[in-house]
């Protein structure tokens, strides 16, 4: 099978260009001007962006992070752009189910936190049976969980990923201590998702102060949008117009959440409201692919569009794709423009098309 797709807006991941690109079976064979070879398959993305296939880094997904709540994977990502994502809250399946997944996937595997102190040995077991899949560990660090009282469980989640080599994701809603304590903890390549949160101990308490000082160390910053509970809107357009943008776009989506806005959630709403408010192109895109396969540990492999790798390509346009979203809180954001998916392709099959 051999795509091509025309005269598009392409974004490989670090830069702009306008450019056919052709595909063969399951690599790129071609990124070029005027490639005039014959294919099965031609794509018209004349006015439209070619980018490598999305990656969604805070994910919820049926049988890994949740038997009842989690999302089918292929279902929460390939209409939407997506051919790799980060299941955030490892707890169920193992190796063999995620390989079995057609989404390109990683995981977090999820901390179990007791009395105030996390069981390292549940963790070890968890990452053993993982295995390469695992590429970090998560923390739930919410005071509203009786169980988690003090900064404890944070630092000995952080001491046991440094002495492994891996990153630590933390959900900081209602933490038990303020932001710039939180984030003291974390090393270069950690990860504070929902950074945005409208809950206690909150990022605008310190207006967003310790927030840029932990980006300028490498802190990265995940947006784990969702969009009701975990993002206060008004929290997200003042910090974008301050300048401090996410260094990664992700949804945070259950089956829940993806079936809430009739079915419209996911990835390209998330980069929507970005754009909305006052996010570049540029910086969106690199958030949803260059940056976050880095981060995972899958840079040059996924995020990427280049000649003689996997062909996972997202076809977007900006068009009529608008959202209404309301949070928590009583915020509001609207548009009647959005990102849209057009084709979605993974190891060079069209898996999704408008
Ligand atoms: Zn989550």
């Amino acid at each position: 099978m051999r795509i091509l797709i025309k005269d598009g807006h392409v974004w490989n991941g670090e830069s702009f260009f306008l450019s056919d690109v052709l595909t063969n079976n399951e690599g790129i064979e071609c990124i070029s001007k005027h490639i005039n070879q014959n294919a099965d398959y031609t794509i018209d993305a004349k006015g439209k962006f070619v980018l490598p296939g999305l990656i969604d880094a805070h994910t919820h997904l049926c049988g890994i992070s949740s038997i009842d709540i989690g999302a089918q994977a292929e279902m929460a990502c390939f209409p939407f752009g997506v051919t790799a994502t980060a299941d955030a809250e490892g707890i169920y399946g193992c190796k063999e189910r995620l390989n079995f997944l057609a989404v390109k996937n990683t995981v977090f595997a999820k901390a179990l936190i007791e009395n105030d102190n996390v069981n390292i040995d549940d963790i070890k077991q968890k990452l053993n049976k993982y295995g390469e899949k695992a590429v970090g560990i998560k923390i739930f660090f919410d005071a509203q969980d009786p169980n988690v009282r003090s900064a404890k469980p944070l630092r000995q989640i952080c001491e046991f990923a440094s002495a492994n080599s891996l990153i630590v994701m933390v959900h900081p809603i209602n933490a038990p201590i303020p932001m710039a304590e939180l984030l003291d903890n974390l090393k270069t390549g950690d990860i504070l998702t929902h950074p945005f949160h409208g809950g206690n101990n909150n990022a605008a308490d310190d207006n967003y102060i310790s927030i840029v000082e932990a980006k300028r160390r490498g802190v990265i910053m995940d947006l784990g949008f969702e969009g009701f509970v975990n993002t206060n809107l008004s929290f997200m357009q003042d910090a974008i117009a301050m300048g401090i943008e996410p260094d990664i776009i992700s949804t945070d989506l259950t089956k829940v959440s993806l079936c809430m806005r009739g079915g419209k959630y996911g990835l390209t709403m998330c980069m929507s409201v970005a754009k909305k408010m006052g996010m570049s192109d540029e910086a969106i895109f690199k958030a949803v692919t260059s940056t976050p396969a880095r981060v995972l540990g899958k840079g040059g492999e996924w995020g990427c569009l280049k000649e003689g790798r996997c062909a996972d390509i997202a076809i977007i346009d900006y068009a009529d794709e608008g959202f209404d979203l309301t949070d928590m809180f009583g915020n509001h954001i609207s548009s009647n423009y959005g990102y849209k998916c057009m084709f979605t392709i993974s190891n060079g099959n069209v898996v999704y098309r408008m």
